[in-house]
């Protein structure tokens, strides 16, 4: 069948409609400019609102909720009343799915977007293609500068046997029709560890195999060796040092033969062993772009290609691969692509991990300063000493604040705890003005709150260092 080709031009075409595709369209259309944004996906939104982020977020606060998860500390371990199916974490899950899909089609809608739906290439630095999935080209699409936002896929092996019930990845997650009563999750990394919490928060037997020795390396040590413990008590096993070879589906388990030999069995298998850059089908090198040798693409601090009117944001241009980062991305790159003021991407920004304790931190560990010869201090507060944090559960938890010790300015903030990834904020803020931790002892906090963990840290940071002066 024949189909005609419309031809369009814009001031902005935006490939990719997640975080970073929708922020620098929004942006964009803000300066009074026409765009036009490409996704090939049937609902818009990206990996964040369709397989990553969101559904991620709610399935883990619908496991909270059904499984009664906060009230355990007062109440007990005990067996929940009833089971929790996968339609009720799948009824909350769709519920929020929908709720923003129809907000991200107003907000196109109101800044006068306009979304096609289809498969973009480049023809040259002006000029794309959109196909659909018969490869038929449906539109011819002009413009004057371009964002590459297509985001990430996961790493898959072709000899890993995926399927949508029992080898799955983070995407294929989404479809299981059963909760597992056993998990194996190959990946201690970000999506592996907070997948593996929330299951074993949900009753499952649940296992995390890494090729390194600890969970999560880019977290401060002190924090990770608490998760570690937090995550022992709800159940979870992990297993360092161990690099699969062979995954087959053995009858309704899936088997995993590791390099040492041993075989091990499995209702489920998660794999979550990194992520690739999403560049297939979009030629970029007719428009005169190639790879770097990670597989990205390459992008100055303006998140300008080597091709000046071509832009690329978010995961595609690598770490740290972020939701939060890919917007704001996003929006720097339209803003520098038509002239409107910009600034440089902030060099401390939050990293929130949503593990069952979430973990937030923002700057250096207390590792990389003593790799930097920094002289610094250590305020820490835990959680048994935080009023708010009885009151509402008795949660694991602590705020570790790293400080210079001569100037006390704050270098780095790491908690983990209930609400972690919202009171990271008031540290971050404080950090961008350059604030020291005595800051944090001079000001009232609202009582009780997490919040008041960083005076709580101050004061037991700054005590130190009058005992040393
Ligand atoms: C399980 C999981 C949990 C996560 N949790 C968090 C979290 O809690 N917080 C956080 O900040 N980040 C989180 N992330 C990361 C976050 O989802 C990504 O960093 C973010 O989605 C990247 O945004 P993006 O705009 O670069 O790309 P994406 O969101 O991946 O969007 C890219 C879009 O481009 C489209 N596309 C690709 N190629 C083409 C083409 N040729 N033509 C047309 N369209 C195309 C794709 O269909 C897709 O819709 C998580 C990720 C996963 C997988």
């Amino acid at each position: 069948m024949k189909v005609d080709v419309e031809e369009l031009f814009a001031d902005f075409v935006v490939i990719g409609s997640g975080p970073a595709g929708q922020k620098a369209a929004i942006q964009a259309a803000k300066l009074g400019k026409s765009v036009v944004v490409i996704e090939r996906d049937a609902h818009p939104g990206g990996a964040c609102l369709n397989s990553g982020t969101i559904p991620s977020k709610s399935l883990r606060e619908a496991i909270l909720d059904l499984t009664d998860f906060y009230k355990r500390s007062f109440y007990g371990q005990q067996p929940l009343e009833r089971q929790v199916s996968i339609n009720d974490l799948n009824y909350r899950l769709h519920k929020v799915l929908d709720e923003q899909r129809k907000i991200l089609l107003k907000q196109f809608e109101k800044n006068g977007i306009r979304l096609i739906k289809g498969v973009a290439r480049f023809e040259d630095r002006h000029q794309i293609l959109v196909l659909d999935e018969e490869s038929r080209i449906l539109y011819q699409v002009k413009g004057e500068f371009f964002l590459i936002a297509t985001g990430s896929k996961p790493r898959n092996p072709i000899n890993v046997p995926f399927d949508d019930q029992k080898v799955l990845d983070s995407t294929r997650l989404l479809s299981i029709d059963y909760v597992p009563k056993t998990m194996i999750v190959l990946g201690g990394g970000i999506i592996g560890s907070e997948y593996a919490s929330f299951f074993a928060a949900l009753g499952t037997e649940v296992t995390v195999i890494d090729k390194k020795d600890h969970l999560l390396p880019l977290l401060d040590a002190e924090i990770g060796m608490h998760l570690q413990k937090a995550l022992a008590t709800i159940g979870l096993t992990f297993i360092g040092n161990k690099e699969p070879e062979v995954i087959v589906r053995v009858g309704n388990q899936v088997e995993v033969t590791f390099k040492d030999g041993e075989k091990l069995h499995t209702d489920t298998l998660l794999y979550a062993l990194g992520r690739l850059a999403n560049v297939d089908h979009l030629h970029i090198d007719n428009a005169g772009i190639a790879l770097d040798k990670l597989g990205y693409i390459p992008v100055n601090a303006l998140f300008q290609t080597p091709v000046s009117n071509i832009y690329a944001a978010g995961d595609v241009i690598g770490t740290p691969s972020l939701a939060s980062t890919s917007m704001e991305q996003g929006r720097l790159a339209a803003r520098h692509a038509f002239g409107a003021q910009t600034h440089h991407f902030p060099d401390f920004y939050p990293i929130g991990i949503y593990t069952i304790p979430e973990i937030s931190s923002c700057g250096y560990t207390e590792d990389q300063l003593k790799a930097l010869g920094f002289r610094y201090e250590v305020g820490r507060a835990y959680y048994y000493e935080i009023a708010r944090n009885q009151i509402v559960g008795n949660d694991p938890g602590m705020f570790k604040i790293l400080f210079h010790a001569e100037t006390l300015e704050i270098l780095g903030i790491h908690i983990i705890g209930r609400a972690a990834t919202e009171v990271i904020h008031i540290g971050q803020v404080a950090m961008s003005f350059k604030a020291r931790i005595d800051y944090f002892i001079d000001q009232v906090f609202n009582y009780p709150t997490y919040a008041e963990g960083y005076r709580i840290a101050a004061l037991n940071g700054i005590n130190k260092v009058k005992h040393k002066r």
